[in-house]
């Protein structure tokens, strides 16, 4: 469930662990764990029925000594500002592991999109642009999609911000359609992301992926190009579960007939080519690769004891907990993190930036390519370091991050 606990001091328990093993210093320390601004916004809607509503909005940036704060905006019902900030220092992280130039951000909304229009949710959206419009821009913090928005509410994002400066301006956001200014490979970007670590961890493991049973939670962007390019590896794709339902075959499951009846159905609720699954039940199932891509908090110590998969792929910011995760680690589960695994959504997004400013477009091919080699250098870094302080890949994927943003903090020193 999004927005539920202390998902801020998940964070924090993440980043002590690592800290400590680097022995960083504690004025560093306390700067890398204060988020830089938070911003709560009112918006007020007129919706479709003639009455306002007013919809809280936020949008933090953790850290800036990189770059322009990058990250998503996501519009839930439970969203927090406890998850935003926890999720925007996810992507600070995030941009130092990928080696991106840009620090880390994150918006959301306080709404249930599944109930609103699009005209309500078009008029939400722009409303919540015009309320942080100062703190965004190309330069200082560039919003890209999350949870429950899309192209189309990028697009709006775009035409937002740029009739308030008088010209079209491209770069204040991520993940847009490719006929506005957005790149090709971006949509699939975070999935491609998360089968290359998928393929890496498969490699460092000694297991072939040609066969190995992969089982999928969430069916969204990121879930559905996961089992898309791993089944396309010949990975068999067996369990799939959304918000609704799920679908489990233990031969494979069909993913591009399953990625058809989605765009039906809105749901793999009900998919013939299986038999029903239930969300809990898809964490018990005997697979090698696991690839939660939904929501925080989905793996916790009340199911973890169930899992036996042999290494979890974090397709979803924060799916599992602190002391969830130390118990997989103790049981030799190769945890592939969050901020590792699905970082090449934000490389994607790092890459539609650099061509909107340079207004020069590359081929999907060279989208793919550039991904590749961004997301294996990132995997094969964190590796070394866990390997070099005998840690599990979260800790290490701390320590690199860490360790690039404390450096350029160290280097720029304090402003006072
Ligand atoms: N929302 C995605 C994430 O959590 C992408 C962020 C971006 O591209 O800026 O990584």
């Amino acid at each position: 469930m999004t927005g539920n606990g202390n998902i801020f001091g998940a964070m924090l328990q993440e980043f002590d662990s690592a800290a400590r093993l680097m022995n960083l210093e504690p004025g560093i320390w306390r700067i890398l764990t204060s988020p830089k601004r938070q911003i709560i916004v009112s918006c007020p809607i007129q919706m479709d029925s003639g009455e306002i509503e007013v919809f809280t909005g936020y949008r933090v940036q953790y850290n800036i000594s990189l770059g322009p704060a990058k990250g998503g905006i996501r519009y839930h019902p439970d969203v927090t500002l406890d998850e935003v900030t926890a999720l925007a220092a996810w992507m600070t992280w995030k941009c130092a592991v990928s080696q991106i130039p840009f620090g880390g951000g994150k918006g959301g909304v306080i709404c249930d999109p599944t109930r609103m229009s699009r005209r309500e949710i078009e008029s939400l959206t722009r409303r919540y642009v015009a309320e942080i419009i100062d703190a965004i821009g190309p330069d200082k913090d560039v919003p890209a999609p999350d949870v429950n928005t899309n192209e189309q509410v990028m697009a709006w994002i775009m035409d937002t911000y740029s009739m308030h400066v008088g010209h079209t301006e491209t770069a204040i956001v991520t993940g847009k359609p490719v006929v506005l200014g957005g790149s090709l490979g971006r949509r699939e970007a975070t999935g491609r992301g998360v089968m290359i670590c998928a393929r890496e961890a498969a490699r460092h493991m000694e297991m072939d992926l040609r066969g190995a049973t992969v089982a999928v939670q969430g069916f969204g962007n990121v879930g559905s190009v996961s089992a898309d390019l791993l089944s396309k590896l010949a990975a068999r794709v067996v369990a799939v579960t959304d918000w609704k339902g799920g679908v489990y075959n233990e031969a494979y499951l069909d993913i591009p007939a399953l990625m058809d009846w989605v765009k039906e159905h809105k749901t793999v609720d009900g998919f013939p080519g299986g038999h029903p699954l239930s969300n809990d039940d898809i964490f018990k199932l005997e697979v090698d690769f696991l690839i939660p891509a939904a929501l925080e908090n989905q793996i916790t110590l009340d199911n973890v004891h169930d899992i036996k998969a042999k290494a979890i792929i974090e397709g979803a910011n924060g799916p599992t907990t602190p002391d969830a995760h130390k118990i997989l680690h103790d049981r030799g589960v190769f945890v592939v993190p969050d901020i590792l695994a699905n970082g090449g959504g934000v490389t994607g997004s790092y890459f539609e930036w650099v061509q909107n400013r340079h207004g020069y477009y590359w081929s999907e091919a060279e989208v793919n390519r550039q991904l590749e080699e961004k997301m294996v250098e990132a995997f094969g870094a964190v590796l070394k370091t866990a390997l070099k302080f005998k840690v599990d890949m979260r800790t290490a994927a701390y320590i690199v991050a860490i360790d690039r943003v404390a450096t350029v903090t160290r280097l720029r020193g304090m402003y006072a």
